[in-house]
């Protein structure tokens, strides 16, 4: 099986969420690619993005919220009491489905992640990995003249732009972004999933998506969830062109969902 040859970055096992008194997933057992695209899909409300929470402990911000079973990232586990949190979060970047810059310039955006790692010695280096962290989120040649204007002032599409290269200025191996585009316009949503693609080769990346055609497009391996439990998981191709599972027909085909 092909499942078998990829190298893991990520292995999750027998993943259980509970909300208070309810659970939200079921035991969800999953080996994420390195160097793919992964997304989650499924029906409203199915955990996929409690499932990307877990990835890098967000879920923690959620008092009521609690996760049984085991993460490892490159083999380590993550919820080990002696991992940084902090630091997992750099090496596990966000992206939300609204563009949340910060209220600060352009510039400032990209640099803050890297300035509270301490990830570089002096300015120039700082203006250098700012400057490829804008290169490589392909928001560079519309900023590089406005760096100090608020990142609040960009279009929609090109402020989630600047969250990716937010994300990625902390040096990620993992970038998870949850529903990314369904702010977007399509235009702007054409743009960014080319970018998804062009990051691949360095990232390990993990997206929701409501839009079965977008993980189609973006992504190598899909993983549909239903109610909570983790019903098939293969080749992006396999799940939408023949699905061993009858829900994930169903999902497919709309009738369910
Ligand atoms: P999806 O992203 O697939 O739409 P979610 O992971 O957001 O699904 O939700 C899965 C289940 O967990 C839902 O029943 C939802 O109501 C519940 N849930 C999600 N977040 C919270 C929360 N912060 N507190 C309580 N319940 C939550
Ligand atoms: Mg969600």
């Amino acid at each position: 099986m092909d499942t078998a040859q990829r190298s893991a970055k990520i292995k999750a096992t027998d993943v259980s969420v509970f909300y208070g008194e309810k659970q939200a997933l079921f035991d969800v057992s999953l080996d994420l690619g390195e160097n793919e695209v992964t997304s989650f899909i499924g029906p409203s409300g199915c955990g996929k993005s409690t499932f990307l929470r877990c990835l890098n402990r967000m879920n923690d911000t959620i008092p009521i919220c609690r996760v049984n079973g085991k993460i490892e990232l490159d083999g380590g586990d993550i919820y080990d009491p002696k991992i940084d949190v902090v630091e997992l979060r750099a090496r596990v970047g966000m992206v939300f489905q609204k563009p949340n810059p910060f209220p600060k310039s352009i510039f400032d955006n990209v640099a803050y992640g890297p300035k509270i790692h301490g990830l570089t010695r002096n300015k120039s280096e700082l203006e250098e990995l700012v400057t490829s962290s804008l290169k490589k989120a392909g928001l560079w040649n519309e900023v590089k003249d406005r760096l100090n204007e608020p990142g609040t002032g960009l279009s929609g599409g090109q402020q989630q732009r600047l969250c990716i290269a937010r994300a990625i200025a902390t040096r990620p191996d993992v970038v998870l972004m949850d529903e990314p585009c369904s702010a977007l316009d399509p235009i702007a949503t054409a743009i960014v999933e080319e970018l998804i693609d062009e990051l691949r080769s360095n990232y390990t990346i993990i997206i929701v998506t409501h839009s079965m055609q977008q993980a189609a497009r973006v992504s190598q391996r899909t993983a549909f969830f239903h109610l909570g439990k983790l019903i098939e998981f293969g080749r992006t191709e396999d799940i939408f062109s023949n699905p061993k599972q009858q829900q994930t027909e169903d999902y497919i085909t709309g009738k369910i969902g």
